[in-house]
């Protein structure tokens, strides 16, 4: 199948009515077929047959992560269990999972939404697609492995892990496109490095399709620069279907949201009050014709904004910025409200640092302590006398002027902070353990 693109280039105004009915449609499909929205539409005193505008969708009730779980595994199924073809889920690492079931309809359009994340690329038939995101029940492996069917790449599945295989699949099979978390790729880069390597020269990637974490420009710039390729930025979560939610293009200006198949919301996380576009706020997304698990505005706890006007590209579907983090990742320092994001964006400031950091929280007494490990680059001379010390005081004196709090810098060699096959730790909070 080809790129839809008389969808992906139709003027706004009729992108909107084609929401609208989806929306219309959803929200009785919801009603009808799901007891949680029954209740919870009743409860908000919202009447699914009165949708008649945008707008009105911002009456209905918010549905979150918990009402997922707690209706754990089948109870927000919209179809019968027998028209399913598949179930995902998304790792439960803090309780119960979160159920994501996809109909024949719901794959179908799923891997329409990613392929358009490799046609944004550039790529298509003469493309070999290395697929590193794990395999399984999360969704990064199969949303990208049938995206890259889709696009009629030749898809090489070879799911996280085993960098050294990796990397002579990079080379023997000659990929074009990885598919994988940045963090991921940067440790693939690394590894080829520290092999002898140059992974711009001894590879033949053209884009890289990164994303299940956030990452910083910076972080991009650099990966760029080693692999010698473009890195666009792809956002989802299993809850509205999976990566391909919305895709960055070559402009690498925001992601295109495929707004032909999800409508999302900006909203104010502490009121709900939706919010202009431009201002920055959780992301409420609501699907329009998800068959097996559809959602009404789900919070997605991701921070972004809707980027004004039209891209460069000429596609019209809207744009999200690329995420400042989650609203669960905001850390309460000393009652202060700080994000992961803001001491990154402090760090890029500085040339001799890598992208590469942890952020660890203990408690002195009552007091919570701040404690930044961040690696410096590798051309950096560590054993100069004085200067690691002298570094250090300028990035702690730079945090203290951004986020009103103390933060203790410690500067470590490169690759001394472990590198995982999936998501990067970033934050790892002692308080409340014994030190
Ligand atoms: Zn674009």
């Amino acid at each position: 199948m080809e790129e839809r693109d008389d969808v992906l280039h139709m003027p706004h105004d009729q992108i909107e009515a084609m929401q609208l009915e989806g929306i219309k449609k959803t929200v009785v499909a919801c009603y009808e077929n799901v007891p949680f929205y029954k209740k919870s539409f009743d409860e908000a005193g919202f009447d699914p047959y009165s949708v008649s505008s945008l707008e009105d969708l911002s009456r209905a009730p918010f549905v979150c992560k918990q009402d997922l779980r707690d209706e754990y595994p089948f109870g927000m199924l919209a179809v019968p269990r027998e028209d399913v073809r598949e179930i995902h889920m998304s790792s439960g690492t803090t309780g119960v999972a979160t159920v994501g079931a996809y109909t024949e309809h719901d794959l179908k359009f799923w891997a329409e939404c990613f392929g358009r994340g490799i046609a944004y690329a550039g790529g298509g038939r003469s493309d070999v697609v290395q697929i590193c995101y794990g395999y399984g029940l999360f969704t990064g492996g199969l949303g990208a492995h049938y995206g890259s069917l889709f696009s009629g790449a030749t898809t090489i599945p070879i799911s996280a892990g085993n960098t050294e295989r990796q990397i002579r699949v990079l080379r023997e099979m000659g990929s074009t496109i990885l598919c994988c978390t940045p963090s991921y790729a940067m440790h693939i880069a690394d590894t080829a490095i520290a092999m002898g390597l140059d992974p711009a020269r001894d590879f033949h990637l053209r884009a890289g399709i990164h994303g299940a974490e956030a990452f910083s420009d910076n972080f991009r710039a650099e990966l760029e620069r080693k692999f010698d390729y473009k890195v666009l930025d792809v956002y989802g979560l299993t809850e509205t279907m999976g990566p391909g939610v919305a895709v960055e293009c070559m402009e690498q200006d925001g992601l295109h949201i495929a707004e032909d198949h999800f409508y999302c919301e900006i909203i104010d996380p502490a009121t709900g009050e939706v919010l202009p576009d431009g201002e920055w706020g959780e992301l409420v997304i609501t699907t329009l014709d998800r068959e097996a698990s559809p959602v009404v505005r789900y919070r997605t706890r991701d921070i972004t904004r809707i980027i004004p006007g039209e891209c460069a590209c000429g596609r019209t579907h809207r744009r999200i910025d690329r995420l400042h983090g989650r609203t669960d990742d905001m850390l309460i320092i000393r009652g202060v409200n700080v994000f992961p994001s803001q001491i990154e964006q402090v760090m890029e400031t500085f040339d001799e640092v890598s992208s590469w950091y942890q952020i660890e929280l203990t408690t002195k007494g009552h007091l919570d302590v701040v404690t930044l490990k961040a690696e410096v680059n590798p051309d950096f001379d560590f054993d100069s006398t004085g200067a690691i010390e002298q570094l250090q005081g300028r990035i702690s004196a730079e945090l203290k002027a951004a986020l009103s709090v103390g933060v203790r810098v410690r500067l470590v060699e490169p690759m001394s902070i472990p590198r995982s096959e999936g998501k990067a730790k970033r934050v790892i909070d002692l308080r409340g353990e014994n030190q």
